[in-house]
């Protein structure tokens, strides 16, 4: 299907509220957390939180991650919880999928090794997400969907200690750019006030965040720079990553996230697009847009990818150069109709 964000099929189904979540979290005995594939800070300390709090509740739980816990997120309190799906399927009460735009992108181990279910509970923020599962709550003005989680916790009066608060201030400060972007509301600073209160310390917590790369990753970027790329008088800038290069620079795919936000932040630019090249045949694209006017959500569901208007991602088969240059000309195509 093509359709654009506008036009997104209407909800099948409502809101679950937090209280009916609640109810399902109480009333049964075992759960697998999933996320998505590539999995970011939202991903990661959303999974860990809500695997905490479920132990917290005396619950059998088990989190899942199709790649794991990342080395870089390794610092997060209880990301030992984390493991790499089994490869025999096993049976629980209920699946939490956080954070996953589609089904698909739980990935395929992790979906392989859910055996029977009663419940699918899906808690998201992307609006492009086509709400399946049983119970779903997808809250597009959420800038992280541990912002939900958080709500949905200290609402239901569910378990919410220092650890479960540090997950929480990961996810939500990741995913709005150390509360940058223009998703991060008043809502999200008092949240941000209330996690503090749960005794975290911001400074300490950032730094493990924010300043402990691997030096590789920066060799990873002078490289990329040398390989940067404009178009459209300089509003579409891109630059792209052959397997090959990868390869010869040892970086492991957690090293690139983040590297497009030094083409977002050059002055003139309106869409910044990353390309890397993946063993599968087929090329990430991940795509950042500075005006909500050029929606690279809308431009990315047309390579079957989805996100948000602003962040948005897609993986799209074909050579690297190729690929690259029809993605491109599509970001063109979108800068050009702007106005003004
Ligand atoms: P990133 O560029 O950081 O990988 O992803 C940016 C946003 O786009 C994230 O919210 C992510 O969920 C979404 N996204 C990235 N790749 C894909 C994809 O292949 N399919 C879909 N549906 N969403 C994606
Ligand atoms: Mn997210």
């Amino acid at each position: 299907m093509n359709f654009t964000t506008a036009e997104i099929p209407p909800a099948n189904k409502t809101n679950a509220t937090f209280a009916e979540i609640a109810d399902v979290l109480r009333q049964h005995e075992s759960f697998v957390v999933l996320s998505h594939v590539r999995p970011d800070g939202d991903a990661l300390g959303s999974e860990i939180a809500m695997g905490l709090a479920l132990q917290k509740m005396g619950k059998k739980v088990k989190v899942w991650n199709e790649e794991g816990l990342l080395e870089k997120f390794s610092f997060l309190p209880g990301g030992e919880i984390v493991s790499l799906p089994p490869s025999e399927p096993e049976d629980f009460d209920v699946v939490l999928a956080l954070d996953t735009a589609t089904r698909q992108r739980l990935g395929d181990n992790c979906l392989a090794a859910v055996g029977n279910a009663k419940t699918w509970i899906n808690i998201d923020h992307h609006p492009s997400n086509p709400r399946y599962g049983d119970l779903v709550h997808i809250d597009p003005i959420a800038p992280a969907t541990g912002q939900i989680l958080f709500e949905l916790l200290q609402s239901q009066d569910l378990p919410l200690d220092e650890p479960i608060a540090e997950n929480l201030f990961t996810a939500i400060s990741t995913d709005t750019g150390s509360f940058q972007y223009p998703n991060t509301t008043s809502r999200t600073f008092e949240i941000a006030a209330d996690i503090l209160r749960c005794g975290i310390q911001v400074g300490e917590l950032s730094q493990k965040i924010y300043e402990s790369y691997p030096r590789r990753r920066i060799e990873l970027l002078r490289v990329l720079l040398d390989r940067m790329h404009f178009d459209a008088d300089g509003k579409v800038a891109s630059f792209s990553l052959p397997i090959a290069t990868a390869n010869e620079l040892g970086v492991i795919p957690e090293d690139n996230e983040g590297l497009i936000d030094h083409l977002r932040a050059i002055q003139g630019v309106i869409i910044a697009i990353f390309f890397e090249e993946l063993e599968d045949g087929k090329v990430r694209v991940s795509m950042r847009s500075k005006d909500e006017r050029a929606d690279v959500c809308e431009i990315c569901l047309r390579f079957k990818g989805g996100g948000h208007k602003l962040a948005a991602g897609a993986r799209v088969p074909g050579a690297l150069d190729d690929v690259a240059k029809r993605v491109t000309a599509a970001a063109v195509e979108t800068v050009k109709l702007l106005k003004g």
